[in-house]
């Protein structure tokens, strides 16, 4: 055997990347009342993930415990290198938010503050960038979400799918290694949400990982890598979309897709 041949021999025929996102039995409560029963959940970077599931099952909860929101009673949170679980300190917390987006139902912009001046002022205030440079990248965040021509109206001024395509831009304005979107169309009116979609789904495309609670279904099944469906607290099955739309293992999958599709 030559050293070529030995080197090749000691190297892993395919090193399994770590996933960017991993939970690990997570259990948390709500005083008495146990909302997350054991969750394992995993991300790979450039993925998109949905999680579907009823109302109450703990979609929401598992984002905000991926944010450092929520601290979990057992079990391990995992963001790339950092244990989530484990941070005790605000700059900690600080530190993570900055590389976690988080977009929710409500899109909370600041209403006395321009489109611009929505996506700069993080940028500049908590990340220290300079105005030029936050500028350039709200402008093209802004040409990204389709709003370069509201970069001066105020959120007031704006539909509410505007408004949550500007939310969207604010949360990528920081360079989020990572995107959580709860229900980020449930409050919008109809004729505005495929707008929103539209935005998400080209966000997907460039490789941004995600992660998504939605009840757009057919949206969820299009784009999602893996799908996990919860109830009660647990995670009842995940896979790939195809699996999980097209072939659910789970009698409660099923009955839930039958209803929501
Ligand atoms: P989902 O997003 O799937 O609708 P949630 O994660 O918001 O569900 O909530 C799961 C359960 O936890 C629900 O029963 C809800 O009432 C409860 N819950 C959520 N947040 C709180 C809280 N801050 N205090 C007490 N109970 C909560
Ligand atoms: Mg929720």
């Amino acid at each position: 055997m030559n050293a070529t041949d030995s080197f090749l021999a000691a190297a892993p025929a395919t090193a399994a990347e770590a996933p960017l996102v991993a939970l690990h039995d997570v259990h948390l409560s709500f005083g008495a009342n146990p909302v997350l029963k054991g969750i394992d959940f995993e991300v790979q970077r450039g993925q998109a993930v949905s999680i579907i599931g009823p109302s109450g099952s703990g979609k929401s909860t598992i984002l905000r415990c991926i944010t450092g929101l929520l601290r979990p009673q057992h079990g391990e949170i995992r963001v790339g290198e950092t244990r989530v679980d484990a941070l005790r300190t605000e700059a900690e917390l600080i530190a993570l938010r900055k590389r976690v987006g988080f977009v929710f139902q409500q899109y909370n912009l600041f209403p006395h503050l321009t489109v611009l001046e929505n996506l700069v002022i993080a940028p500049t205030r908590v990340a220290g960038r300079d105005r030029a440079t936050a500028e350039r990248d709200a402008r093209a965040l802004l040409d990204k979400v389709r709003l370069s021509h509201k970069e001066a109206a105020y959120p007031g001024e704006l539909s509410g799918g505007q408004q949550q395509r500007v939310a969207i831009a604010r949360a990528l304005a920081m360079r989020p290694e990572l995107m959580l979107f709860d229900e980020v169309t449930s409050a919008l009116d109809p004729e505005t949400v495929g707008e929103v979609l539209t935005v998400i789904r080209d966000l997907v495309r460039d490789g941004l990982t995600c992660v998504l609670v939605t009840h757009e279904m057919r949206f969820a099944e299009e784009i999602s890598d893996q799908v996990y469906f919860t109830e009660a607290g647990v995670i009842v099955e995940h896979g790939p979309a195809a699996r999980i739309f097209g072939a659910p293992e789970s009698e409660r999958t099923r009955a839930f897709l039958h209803r929501a599709l």
